[in-house]
């Protein structure tokens, strides 16, 4: 078999992970990512499950190695798990694994299922324990469905590692209680900062929360030792000395990562964004659905890498209330 011809953008960072975005649809309503009445995308637009699965294929054939599934919610979307099934058998093959980001409030449904289809971690989308705040911050009282979720994908032998937003005001108090509850139930947790993605019903800067606050405080109550774990993406660890678990930091604004970007988004309408800041995109849909549609997509993929930029522009200020991008992350996939 001749070795895939690896997708290398112009800044020489070579692309192995690919982050699909299954719907964008989902079934809370964070104040940070979407409005309450959000616009999703027209139903007729999004690809069917067999063309995201020869997609995902096509990617494959030019080196990706590591595929995460996101949306918006991916495991609203009905019959995705055959989707999950398909792409399963494909790791320890073409793909060194598959993974999924998800909010857990269907978790508990499908985690046995996930577990045989070859997934073996899983990012739980949590940003409090307090059942109130959840209910104001995800316009959605589903606290309890997402830690029983939680509980189901450990007990069928998945890892879960928890993703938390940083926010003034809503969780900040929170955040060691948090972390501590996630090393107590042997999950690693990694804090982000929000980012200016899409526009929601309040002011991104009321809430904007910088990491470099949040370590100074943690850091007065804990041991926080710098830690060699790497994992190609944009988080920075720390060993909690007195938790014994591990804390990961993504900070988009206080700290920029992208030298190191081994990633590209496609959405559930198949527009590939080889940068979640920037407005480049290269249609796919329009590949999978023509003539030639391997062909096509190995094109645009190359067509990808050349406008792949070299650096994200985010900003958050209240004299510019325009989000740096409109698309919100829901769309583009988290
Ligand atoms: N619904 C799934 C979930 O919440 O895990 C997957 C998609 S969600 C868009 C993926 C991640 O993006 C979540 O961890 C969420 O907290 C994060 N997110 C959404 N909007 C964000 C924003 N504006 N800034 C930073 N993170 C955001
Ligand atoms: Fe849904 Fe995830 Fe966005 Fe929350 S962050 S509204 S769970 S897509």
């Amino acid at each position: 078999m001749t070795p895939p011809l690896p997708l290398i953008d112009q800044f020489n960072r070579q692309i192995t992970y690919l982050r699909l975005s299954v719907t964008d649809r989902c079934d809370l309503r964070c104040t940070y990512c979407m409005p309450e009445k959000m616009q999703f995308l027209p139903r007729a637009e999004v690809l069917r499950l067999e063309e995201l699965y020869d997609l995902a294929r096509g990617f494959m054939d030019r080196g990706i190695t590591k595929i995460r599934l996101t949306g918006g919610e991916p495991l609203v979307r009905r019959d995705v798990m055959q989707l999950i099934t398909a792409l399963g058998r494909h790791v320890g093959n073409e793909l060194e694994e598959l993974t999924l980001t998800t909010n857990a409030t269907q978790l508990a449904r499908h985690a046995a299922d996930l577990a045989l289809a070859g997934i073996r971690r899983v990012n739980v989308s949590l940003d409090t324990l307090d059942r109130q705040t959840f209910a104001r911050l995800t316009r959605r009282d589903r606290l309890d469905d997402v830690l029983a979720g939680i509980a189901a994908a450990q007990d069928a032998g998945m890892q879960v590692k928890i993703n938390t937003v940083a926010l003034r005001n809503t969780n900040e108090r929170q955040l060691p209680d948090l972390i501590a509850w996630a090393h107590h139930c042997g999950c690693d947790i990694t804090l982000i900062e929000a980012m200016p993605l899409g526009k929601i019903d309040e002011d991104r800067a009321d809430h904007y929360l910088p990491l470099t606050a949040v370590l100074d405080d943690l850091e007065r109550r804990w041991t926080c030792v710098p830690s060699a774990h790497v994992t190609g993406g944009p988080a920075r660890y720390f060993d909690v000395v007195e938790t014994g678990g591990r804390l990961g930091m993504i900070t988009p604004l206080t700290n920029n990562f992208c030298s190191g970007c081994n990633r590209i988004r496609v959405t559930a309408t198949g527009q590939l964004y080889p940068c979640l800041g920037g407005g480049e995109k290269v249609d796919l849909r329009a590949a999978l659905r023509s003539g030639d549609p391997a062909g096509n997509l190995s094109t645009s993929l190359d067509m990808a890498m050349r406008i792949k930029p070299e650096r994200h522009g985010f900003r958050i200020d209240r004299a510019g209330q325009t989000p740096a991008q409109p698309r919100h992350m829901s769309v583009t996939g988290g």
